[in-house]
């Protein structure tokens, strides 16, 4: 049931947008992977053209090494939620699953099982008109598992909801990632990944911008060390030997790059220096991720300012 998604060069543009660009990458089963990028980088342009529903203008996304329109019965190989609000009002949950199940030829027990897999049980003869979004997320998901799908794809789960509906996403999505299914979430904020996925692809102006994991995006990022000390002036020198850059805050505490805080600890030790302090500061994820999506927000910017005018 191990399926890979796979882009080569993938391309679309949009008369004078190139939404997007060349786009490279694999997701990988087993993991949950955070598909990452302002608004307008090109993420849901690409995942509808993983799910067959836009045409690219040059390269290809496979889905278990096959566009999506060559699988056959897709909703086994692939479960997707784009839109949370999919499901018609006046129906309920069951009904809405039913249906969806019928039309692919799938077996009606799924329906009760999907929706017991997302704690639907209770409310699924209720009107979907009535549900608040995060039942609303759910009842989508619960459709994407209907086939016991390998691959599972979400646009923005988390957008609009409450910190009760982001942990249960978290933890389904971990759980789905875990039983061997390659699971991709897209979210135009960090934060609400950090948490949720092992990997991520950040994409800007419809580029790959990197392509890496959550822990070795936070060890590339620790800035530097905070050191407190009531012998700053013996301290200092011994830094600065080590190749450090030495810097005072206002407090009186010195601030050094280029050393790490295991390296600074031993060294005072062993000079006999006391140390009262020593924190290893790391930007945040959401700096980091600010950092690096920057210019293409920039670029969004000046584009929508051009199409106002
Ligand atoms: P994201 O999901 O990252 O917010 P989108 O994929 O929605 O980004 O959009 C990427 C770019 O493509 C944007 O500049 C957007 O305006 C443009 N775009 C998206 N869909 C269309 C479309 N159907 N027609 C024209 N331009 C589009």
């Amino acid at each position: 049931m191990r399926h890979m998604i796979e882009l080569r060069e993938l391309t679309k543009r949009y008369g004078p947008t190139l939404a997007v660009d060349r786009l490279s990458f694999e997701v990988q089963p087993g993991v949950v992977t955070g598909f990452l990028g302002p608004n307008g980088a090109g993420k849901s342009t690409t995942m509808r053209m993983m799910l067959g529903l836009h045409r690219p203008t040059s390269g290809e996304a496979l889905i278990g090494g096959r566009p999506y329109d060559r699988i056959r019965r897709p909703l086994h190989h692939v479960g997707a939620v784009l839109d949370a609000d999919a499901a018609h009002p006046g129906r309920t949950a069951f009904t809405h699953l039913a249906c969806l199940a019928r039309s692919n030829g799938i077996a009606r027990v799924r329906v009760t099982e999907a929706l017991d897999r997302v704690g639907l049980t209770s409310v699924a003869h209720k009107r979907v008109g009535g549900f608040s979004l995060g039942m609303k997320q759910r009842l989508g998901i619960a459709g994407a598992l209907l086939g016991d799908p390998a691959v599972i794809v979400l646009d923005e789960p988390v957008n609009g909801l409450d910190a009760a509906g982001i942990r249960w996403i978290r933890s389904t999505l971990r759980a789905l990632a875990a039983e061997g299914r390659t699971v991709l979430l897209s979210s135009h904020l960090m934060s609400e990944m950090a948490l949720t996925v092992d990997r991520v692809l950040i994409i800007g102006k419809g580029r790959l911008i990197e392509d890496t994991s959550v822990a070795e995006m936070r060890a590339r990022f620790e800035r530097d060390v905070l050191v407190r000390t009531p012998r700053t002036d013996e301290l200092v020198p011994l830094l600065r030997g080590m190749g450090a850059a030495v810097t005072r805050t206002d407090e009186g505490d010195l601030v050094a790059v280029g050393v790490d805080a295991a390296a600074i600890g031993d060294a005072a030790a062993a000079a006999a220096i006391p140390i009262h302090g020593l924190t290893p500061r790391s930007a945040t994820l959401e700096d980091v991720y600010l950092q690096m999506t920057d210019e293409a927000v920039e670029y969004r910017a000046a584009t929508m300012e051009k199409e106002l005018v």
